[in-house]
């Protein structure tokens, strides 16, 4: 008698798969759909364990129940605390799905409504759809697509110059913006994010962006990681570097992904930067400045209340009550990228975080936060940057 046999209607036999880009887990035990044990995989070249993003087959109108059995150990363990696992049967619409976590194990439960179904850690942003977006932008006029260097394994590092069509080239009296995403390469919302604001940018009858672009230069890399996000990675490149430890003494061999964006704006001066980030624990939008820098001053100060005020005043997602308290003067860790900008350049330089979660004061039961929100976050942006520039 066949174990796939029940009832005299065959059963088909479950399975997991995450050979595709991003894809990342690792298969304890999948004999029983309420029982499927997995372990989240560690990045390729560190320790940091925390992405997942798998296909189940074979589940349909079954209960399935997913339990992480590495859950505690993993790099941010208090990120489970709260947090629901994205599921999607189309890969196109990603949905919340029951999860519970113990301290220990965390146990995520659905019934799927068809034969596959995708779980992730958030919804995924894939390298195709990064070239899909590079290519968007580059047929603008407004944009001139720059090939920096190649990655750890060989892939693109592009940044895309923006700035309005009868601008001559390098006009100096134009202020220099830079916009970097993905430094860890599971944050995908960073993606997401960039692409509203680039979405906004090329909207030529939008009159924030027509005057940002008449005022400044727009260098914006959608994605620092590329080889990272590939690997299913959370935090770390193909060398096993974190990319956000990196700036101050990146190397070709180690941190090119670094080396060749520093390099190309120490040749182009930074007037203002953001750095975008997704945030494990706090279910909150906020920003991180520069504090600890020895070049902070209370014009940079002054500039970052205004920009503050500007953002939460366009996009109630974004708020400045909860975030990670401010750094000492004189302590900053020199090595993550707004700091070393915050310092190199005497400007100002900000960390902005998104929630894997959800955002605690409108928070969405059926999508938490997500690929949607991330990109409305990121058009609204423009408007505190032109209040700041
Ligand atoms: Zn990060």
């Amino acid at each position: 008698r066949s174990k796939g046999i029940t009832k005299g209607i065959r059963v088909p036999p479950l399975h997991i798969s995450s050979q595709f880009d991003s894809g990342a887990i690792e298969v304890v035990s999948l004999d029983d759909p309420r029982n499927i044990e997995l372990r989240i995989r560690r990045d390729t070249a560190a320790e940091f364990a925390q992405w997942f993003h798998f296909c189940l087959h074979g589940a349909n109108g079954r209960n399935v129940v997913l339990k992480f059995l590495n859950a505690g150990e993993c790099a941010y363990p208090k990120g489970w605390e709260g947090y629901r696992v994205v599921a999607s049967h189309d890969r196109q619409n990603w949905f919340r799905i029951d999860t519970e976590y113990d301290g220990h194990v965390m146990t995520a439960q659905t019934v799927p409504q068809a034969q596959s179904i995708y779980f992730a850690y958030f919804e995924p942003y894939s390298h195709e759809q990064h070239l899909d977006l590079l290519a968007l932008a580059g047929a603008s006029p407004l944009v001139e697509t720059q090939y920096l260097g190649a990655t750890v394994q060989g892939r693109d590092m592009t940044v895309l110059r923006m700035t309005s069509a009868q601008a001559q080239p390098q006009d100096t009296s134009k202020k220099r913006i830079w916009i970097i995403a993905r430094q860890h390469p599971g944050e995908t919302m960073a993606e997401w994010f960039v692409e509203g604001c680039l979405e906004r940018l090329l909207d030529v009858d939008d009159a924030v962006s027509r005057l940002l672009l008449e005022r400044c230069e727009l260098y914006v890399v959608p994605n620092m990681n590329p080889d990272g996000s590939v690997l299913g990675n959370l935090r770390t490149n193909a060398a096993g570097a974190n990319l956000n430890r990196e700036w101050q003494e990146p190397s070709m061999d180690r941190s090119p992904e670094v080396f060749l964006v520093r390099q190309k704006m120490l040749e182009t001066g930074v007037d203002l930067c953001l750095d975008v980030h997704g945030d494990e624990g706090l279910p909150h939008n906020f920003v991180v400045g520069s504090e600890g820098v020895p070049a902070y001053t209370p014009r940079i100060a002054e500039l970052e209340d205004a920009f503050k005020t500007a953002w939460q005043a366009v996009c109630p997602d974004f708020q400045d009550a909860v975030n990670y308290g401010r750094s000492e003067p004189g302590k900053a860790n020199m090595a993550l990228a707004t700091n070393w900008v915050a310092q190199q350049f005497g400007c100002l330089a900000l960390t902005v975080e998104m929630p894997f979660k959800d955002n605690a004061n409108l928070p969405d039961p059926v999508t938490g936060w997500s690929a949607a929100r991330s990109r409305k976050l990121g058009a609204s942006v423009l408007t505190p940057i032109l209040s700041v520039m």
